[in-house]
């Protein structure tokens, strides 16, 4: 029998392409899709703030008072993508500076990872027995206002010059126990592409080396920057990995889902990594909807991160039981694909925990009374 086959995919015309707010109407699109006039171009005084927002006193006060410590920067496109009348929208939260930066608690840490003090080189944290995590910028398209390295990122000192880059491939090369880099930052793809090859070719070149990520908010703050001819060279280096971090349905837009595209066709793994923050994503629903449109991205939702302890961002952590409730909205309601894990990274160094909810009513002997999503009972009973 033959089959009449209609393709009908509309699934991209779901996601909309970001605004163009009225001070770059008349930027020409091919620079507007260029990745290096967005850099260029990005929103860094608070002159150019209010030319795309409508800015608060509680802003301009925290503009000038953490700017020195932690820059402001802000793609067009990202910045295309706020609320001009909400000082409470989710992507000028997470890129325009707020007052609560500038209380810092006692409990807050630095290095709320620890990850200086398990740095045998500069610019290489080996804490886990066969995988390390290689700094490589300092820099990124957009200074995220949560971001957990806020002591390094945006700080030109701590650039990765081409020493460190050498010490750190050194180092991975004569530790043959490590079989997984992480390539990270500040955010990598602000690297040029040169210098990006280069890294994949040396790591690539390793026969103990099995698989590296590629740590990048470039999807979410700048998708423009993933080019054709970047996800090509990519090709030539698989298995390559990419760990995003989409924190809100807002970010899901229609560049996304292309710069997305690019990477999943050239044959790159895509995973998410949510970080739970106060008043941005602290809702199930809005967790749900997120992570549906991720899976028609083609990213996989691996972990939420609990927001960590670092200075400056106690302003949107919320209770543990928050993410738990997220995790139990989500696990039996829907595909289990669209459920992550939900982790706090162990202050002071002592790497991801798990947290999940208490599926497990009773325990004696063989036998288990649990409780499914619907709080329904049961009893497995081993042999
Ligand atoms: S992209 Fe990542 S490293 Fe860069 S500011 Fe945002 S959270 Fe920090």
């Amino acid at each position: 029998m033959a089959y009449t086959i209609v393709t009908k995919n509309t699934v991209r015309d779901r996601f909309l392409p970001a605004p163009r707010p009225d001070v770059w109407k008349g930027v020409e699109d091919k620079d507007w899709n260029n990745w290096i006039w967005q850099q260029q171009k990005r929103v860094k005084s608070f002159e150019q703030l209010e030319k795309v927002v409508n800015v608060t006193e509680d802003e301009r006060t925290a503009f000038a008072k953490s700017n020195e410590m932690f820059n402001m920067g802000i793609t067009p496109y990202y910045a295309s993508l706020m609320d001009p009348n909400d000082p409470n929208c989710p992507i000028r939260l997470q890129s325009v500076p707020s007052i609560g930066e500038l209380s810092v608690r006692d409990i807050d840490l630095e290095d709320p990872l620890g990850e200086e003090k398990d740095m045998p080189v500069p610019g290489i944290t080996h804490r886990y027995p066969d995988r390390v995590l290689f700094y490589t910028t300092h820099n990124c398209p957009v200074f995220c206002r949560h971001c957990t390295r806020k002591r390094k990122v945006s700080d030109p000192s701590s650039a990765a010059a081409n020493k460190q880059l050498e010490d750190g491939l050194n180092y991975i090369e004569t530790h043959k126990e490590v079989r997984d880099v992480i390539i990270s930052g500040g955010d990598p793809l602000s690297n040029s592409d040169d210098r990006l090859e280069y890294i994949l070719s040396r790591l690539r070149a390793m026969e103990h080396i099995q698989v590296f990520r590629i740590g990048t908010r470039n999807l979410v703050t700048l998708p423009q920057r993933i080019t054709d001819s970047f996800a090509q060279m990519l090709t030539k280096y698989h298995p390559v990995f990419v760990h995003t971090h989409f924190n809100h349905p807002k970010e899901c837009t229609q560049e996304a889902f292309d710069a997305v595209a690019r990477l999943a066709n050239a044959g790159c793994v895509v995973n998410n990594q949510m970080v739970l923050l106060k008043g941005v994503n602290d809702d199930p629903k809005l967790v749900m909807e997120l992570n549906h449109k991720l899976l028609m991205m083609r990213v996989r939702p691996y972990y939420i991160f609990q927001c960590d302890m670092a200075q400056g961002i106690s302003h949107f952590r919320t209770p543990v039981e928050k993410g738990l409730e997220i995790i139990e909205s989500l696990r039996g309601w829907t595909s289990g694909m669209a459920v992550p894990h939900y982790v706090i990274d162990g202050p002071g160094g002592g790497g991801k925990i798990p947290l999940i909810p208490n599926y497990v009513k009773s325990h004696e002997g063989k036998k288990w009374t649990l409780r499914n999503y619907k709080n329904d009972t049961f009893v497995y009973e081993e042999p």
